[in-house]
């Protein structure tokens, strides 16, 4: 009886093992980690949709000149044009580099909100809303420990 019951046990785990495998190839075909010097925040961040705190950020004053790019592959996402102060706590862009990210409905802590990650290697960077400033509308919060800043000069 009690081996009877130890085999379906067995045969359960391997069967959820199994039911699993599928969503982590997925995962794992879509978010890969590059930058093996990216701290626990920034992977908490890029890969568990983590958030920073508000006003941490060293980029929230960077008003140079130059591009962002991706802390985890390197690939440009905004140019300090398109940078402003949202007052938010997180560097914000009214426009993105053309097809530097991706979008997904996020549906988490009871809201509705658009989730944006990046185009090439799949990290989490933020959230665009729709009540930004100039032509596009647009603001995407930023979390800044996913960029990288280049001065141009
Ligand atoms: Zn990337």
């Amino acid at each position: 009886m009690i081996l009877k019951r130890r085999n379906i046990l067995k045969i359960l785990s391997y069967s959820l093992l199994f039911l699993c495998s599928p969503i982590k190839t997925i995962y794992a075909a879509t978010k890969k980690i590059i930058n093996q010097n990216l701290s626990s925040q920034q992977k908490d961040i890029m890969f568990n949709q983590g958030t920073e705190r508000a006003f941490t950020s060293s980029l929230l004053n960077e008003k140079r000149k130059g591009t962002y790019h991706c802390a985890n592959c390197g690939a440009l996402l905004f140019d300090s044009v398109a940078k402003y102060d949202s007052g938010t706590g997180w560097p914000s862009f009214t426009e993105a580099v053309p097809g530097a990210f991706n979008t997904k409905v996020d549906y988490s802590f009871g809201m509705k909100r658009i989730e944006y990650h990046c185009a090439t290697c799949g990290a989490h960077h933020g959230h665009v809303f729709a009540d930004g400033p100039g032509k596009t509308g647009k603001r995407f919060c930023n979390n800044g420990l996913c960029l990288i800043f280049k001065p141009s000069e």
